[in-house]
């Protein structure tokens, strides 16, 4: 059982976001809960941004990922938006990999109403946001008064559209 869980949990690991190919799913914090039973693994996953298009895709790659691992016959993967996923679950090795990638990991919100994000390029925290939607559905564009670079960072939480 144990044994069949650290196999789930290292195939996890294998994969990755679609859009940042240097984070998994592991370190990004999608994964709520992974329960084994009698060859049936259901895992709970919490997406990073409602509604994103990767979602389908994930899922597919999750579930070929534990398909792979012996003993399991079937999968589940569900997504649910309890409790909601925040750039607080990103893990230590997850953060190192987004600025692996030149993204900032998310914004976090001050006190005063602004988000407050460090520059993945020179580590400054002067930088602004200059527009919420970016390339992507799932992240933002800042721009960096430090050493002058644009960046992308992820969104904060998953309910901002
Ligand atoms: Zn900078």
């Amino acid at each position: 059982m144990t044994l069949v869980k650290d196999s789930l949990m290292t195939s996890l690991e294998s994969v990755k976001d679609p859009e940042i190919d240097t984070v998994s799913v592991i370190d990004l914090g999608m994964v709520e809960d992974v329960s084994f039973e009698e060859g049936h693994v259901s895992v709970k996953m919490l997406p990073t941004f409602m509604g994103c298009p990767a979602l389908e895709i994930i899922q597919k790659n999750v579930e070929e990922a534990l398909y792979k691992v012996d003993g399991v016959e079937s999968v589940e993967v569900k997504f649910i938006n309890n409790p909601p996923w925040t750039s607080d679950r990103i893990t230590e090795q997850g953060h190192v990999r987004l600025r692996e990638f030149g993204i900032a990991p998310p914004p976090t919100h001050l006190e005063n109403g602004e988000w407050h994000v460090d520059c993945p390029y020179c580590g400054s925290t002067y930088t602004t946001m200059e527009n919420i939607f970016g390339p992507t559905a799932c992240r933002s564009i800042l721009y960096c008064k430090g050493c002058k670079n644009p960046f992308e960072a992820m969104k904060p939480v998953s309910t901002i559209m």
